[in-house]
């Protein structure tokens, strides 16, 4: 993924067969779509690869790119692959661009991308902490405005937009599942009311769900089929990939490991119950455990630069979080199998002084046939837009009823 600074204006964009079935020109149509299709689900593939992918001959590819590229739709680059010189097809910015849409607690993240899989433009801004929809929602507007035009890029030639949301994600109505996880939002039809301001189709997701969607296409998960993305910040949450699709669950909710029970006896979480792994790790209660020895200012930053500089104290409270996430973690291998477990979140940053205690107590707890590959995310802060930024582009992916 790269950062350019202009787009053409592009015109729109349809993936839907245009002609009627049984003839030689439906035919040529479909095939054509199939082409388009794995084109903006890949990003940028050889000829050779869109031929695998779509089952079609060689020369039918071929074709069918010569006259795309005649009609503008791809852009065809030169490139070497295994030492031969071959040439890499992507869709043009005419065909359109993408819009992705990362709420935290804190934070409210928006990036444009092309169908070629290149990020146009991003943006970030802070927002209330459980801040209220309504607002989110309004603040949210305001910040794709600002982007499409500092693009000029026309509203029409938006194909989707993805967003996320930190909870989990009702699969029937598209609300918040939860109301006690995201509060600001209860009872809000996220896509429904985020589809009326932008004036665009809307997909909503649970945001580790995007997280693990972007480490799988772009990240550290590449070519893996079965992988857990945990993301740890102010909540913990998990996205579950099995056999190369996110995991959603019967009602959408899948993946809620921040609220697997570590300590019965434990404090009240805000789902209820007694001893969550979050009411362990959330970065306020690793936080608020620093207090008396490092005083009230301390940062989740400051807590992770200190702890990966050797101060003993933010140390001893980082890796006894990866020992707390490694017991949830552990179960979940025993269950699932994933073969890489993708670290990512606000914690991800202390890298080996979080994820070695986690290694070790999963070699502890998991059957020794499940032990997964453990590693930090290396898309960062910015996974989760990337990832929603791929939930419109991978339309391969069920999205919830
Ligand atoms: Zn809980």
């Amino acid at each position: 993924m790269t950062v350019d600074g202009h787009v053409a204006a592009p015109q729109g964009f349809v993936f839907m067969p245009r002609t009627p079935p049984g003839s030689q020109s439906s035919l040529r149509a479909a095939n054509r779509d199939r082409v388009l299709g794995v084109l903006r689900r890949e990003g940028s593939l050889a000829q050779a690869e869109i031929a695998r992918l779509t089952g079609l001959s060689p020369a039918t590819v071929s074709n069918i790119v010569g006259e795309l590229r005649e009609s503008g739709d791809v852009d065809v680059r030169p490139a070497v692959s295994g030492g031969r010189r071959a040439v890499r097809v992507s869709l043009s910015r005419r065909s359109g661009v993408v819009i992705g849409l990362d709420f935290g607690h804190r934070h409210l993240r928006v990036a444009v991308g092309d169908l070629a899989h290149e990020v146009l433009a991003e943006d970030v801004v802070d927002i209330d902490v459980d801040h209220q929809a309504q607002e989110g929602i309004a603040t949210a507007g305001r910040l794709v405005d600002d982007l499409l035009g500092r693009l000029a890029v026309d509203r029409a030639d938006v194909v989707g937009v993805g967003m996320g949301l930190p909870g989990p994600i009702d699969a029937v109505t598209g609300a918040v599942g939860s109301s006690a996880i995201l509060p600001g939002w209860v009872g809000v039809p996220a896509a429904a009311q985020m589809s009326e301001r932008l004036g665009l189709p809307v997909r909503v997701d649970n945001d580790a769900n995007l997280g693990a969607l972007a480490e799988l296409h772009w990240g550290a998960g590449q070519g893996v089929r079965d992988l857990a993305y945990l993301k740890a910040s102010t909540g913990v949450g998990s996205g579950l990939v099995i056999d190369g699709r996110v995991h959603r669950g019967g009602a959408g909710t899948a993946g809620e490991i921040g609220h697997t029970t570590l300590d019965e006896n434990g404090s009240v979480c805000r789902c209820g119950n007694r001893g969550c792994l979050e009411t362990i790790v959330g970065t306020s209660v690793l936080l608020e455990s620093l207090r008396t020895s490092h005083g009230p200012d301390l940062t989740v930053r400051g807590m992770i630069d200190r702890a990966v500089a050797g101060d003993a104290g933010c140390a001893r409270v980082v890796s006894d979080a990866g020992r707390a996430i490694g017991n949830a973690a552990a179960n979940l291998c025993n269950l699932l199998n994933p073969q890489m477990i993708v670290v990512g979140g606000d914690l991800a940053a202390a890298g080996e002084t979080l994820l070695e205690p986690m290694r070790q107590v999963v070699h502890r707890f998991a059957v020794p046939a499940a032990v997964p590959t453990i590693v930090a995310g290396v898309l960062g802060e910015r996974a989760e837009v990337l990832g929603a930024l791929a939930l419109v582009l991978r339309e391969g992916e069920p999205i919830p009823r």
